[in-house]
């Protein structure tokens, strides 16, 4: 478990394989506690020796990293804050966004599948499931051997997911649910999902209930593979729901409670993906730093030109401003405080520094930033995604307002 491999591995000298990455003092602003930087230490060294040197090939070969996933699962990654009382690693939130941001900075599809498991599977059923459903389908997808998924929007609806159109109907001692969820990640490779579905549709979002549904299942089918800009190495695909039985226990929560079970976990997920951001924008920043240290034009290494030290100077303010959000949004979770706004704030920052810090990165590596050579382009297309799932920037802006105007109230 996580914390047994901390120790061990704090033991060793720091490994820094990637020599371009600054040590991890002078990386944050915060006072982490012990446990916090074995673990950041930890991830880091699993980054540089495992994920940095896999990331450019799973990106062009589309290809899941199983191998990974199963490492990570022995590490405690996936299932970080989950009791270790389930097989989890028992950590805090703060923890899963420290953890997120390193394991990201190696490699954001890496990232997407951990936040997809932690956050969006085992952060539902964790909260709202009954002790058997955590002995079932919670427990056996701790430790990277089973991974879950989270099955919201569909093809009609992805910012209104009160508009929810699978229909799941009570037929006494089970139910049939019938409809196409769309975009899900780990489509592929998850051996159990929770999906929202309407159970009355007058009620409308109050009407939908959250389900888990074991896969594969029959009367659930899977759609194509979607060929992605970035985050290449998860896969994402409808679920395809066609008189799919399930037994009636495997209702998660209660009738009528799936819209809130969706709009908690999201907001938890969304400390996740600003973490995965975080990380993608550090990774563009490693990488644009170390070339404008040794990229020479006009007689001199590039870094001496005030121009991009001005870039420089914007990057790295952007991240560490988004990254302090971040820490704030999971600190008020781990203290059991309100945290939508927050965690919105964070997802939002984070999104748009990573898509800034991603975009300054190619311009400061000129025609080296366009080409796959360097990781500078995947840093771009895989940031952008960022600012898209668990809720598009515009809809954290709504949530952000509103919670603003309430607080005025
Ligand atoms: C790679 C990938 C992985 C994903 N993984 C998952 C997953 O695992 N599970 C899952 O359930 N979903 C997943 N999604 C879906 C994702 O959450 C949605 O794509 C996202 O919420 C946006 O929904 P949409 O695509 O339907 O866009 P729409 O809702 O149609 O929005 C289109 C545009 O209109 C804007 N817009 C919509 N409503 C408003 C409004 N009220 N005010 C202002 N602007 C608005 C949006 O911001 C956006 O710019 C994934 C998507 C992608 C691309």
């Amino acid at each position: 478990m996580l914390r047994a491999v901390q120790k061990s591995h704090l033991l060793a000298p720091l490994v820094t394989a990637n020599s371009i990455c600054r040590p991890i003092s002078q990386m944050h602003s915060i006072n982490f506690s012990d446990t916090h930087l074995m673990l950041k230490n930890t991830c880091k060294e699993f980054v540089d020796k495992e994920l940095l040197p896999l990331a450019a090939k799973i990106d062009k070969t589309s290809e899941y990293p199983a191998e990974i996933v199963k490492k990570m699962g022995e590490l405690g990654l996936m299932a970080v804050d989950i009791p270790e009382k389930y097989d989890g690693a028992g950590l805090d939130y703060l923890s899963y966004a420290i953890a997120m941001e390193e394991i990201s900075r190696g490699c954001a599809s890496t990232g997407v599948i951990m936040s997809a498991n932690n956050s969006l599977y085992l952060g539902p059923i964790f909260k709202f499931g009954n002790e058997k459903q955590l002995e079932q389908h919670l427990r056996p997808f701790t430790k990277g051997d089973k991974i879950g998924c989270f099955a919201l929007s569909e093809p009609g609806n992805g910012s209104d997911a009160g508009a929810a159109s699978t229909t799941a109907v009570d037929k006494g001692d089970h139910w049939v649910l019938n409809g196409t969820k769309s975009w899900i990640t780990n489509g592929y490779e998850s051996e159990a999902t929770v999906v929202f579905a309407t159970t009355n549709k007058a009620l409308k979002h109050k009407g939908i209930s959250a389900f888990i549904v074991p896969k594969p299942h029959q009367g659930l089918s899977l759609g194509k593979k979607e060929d992605k800009l970035g985050i290449k190495a998860s896969s994402t695909c409808n679920l395809i729901f066609d008189e799919c039985k399930i037994p009636k226990e495997n209702l998660l929560g209660k009738p009528g409670e799936g819209f809130k079970i969706a709009m908690t976990t999201l907001d938890a997920g969304r400390i996740g993906i600003a973490s995965q951001a975080l990380g993608i924008g550090q990774a563009a920043l490693d990488c644009a730093v170390d070339y404008a240290k040794k990229r020479v034009a006009f007689g001199k290494a590039i870094a001496n030109l005030q121009a991009i030290q001005m870039k420089i100077a914007d990057m790295e303010t952007r991240l560490e401003s988004a990254r302090l959000l971040t820490f704030k949004a999971a600190v008020l979770k781990d203290n059991k405080m309100p945290f939508t706004k927050e965690a919105a704030m964070a997802k939002l920052a984070a999104s748009e520094a990573a898509t800034y810090i991603a975009h300054q990165a190619i311009q400061i590596l000129g025609g080296m930033g366009f080409v796959s050579d360097m990781p500078a382009e995947r840093h771009y297309r895989d940031a952008r995604i960022t600012e898209i799932y668990e809720g598009t920037s515009e809809i954290q802006r709504i949530v952000i307002a509103a919670n603003v105007l309430k607080e005025y109230n």
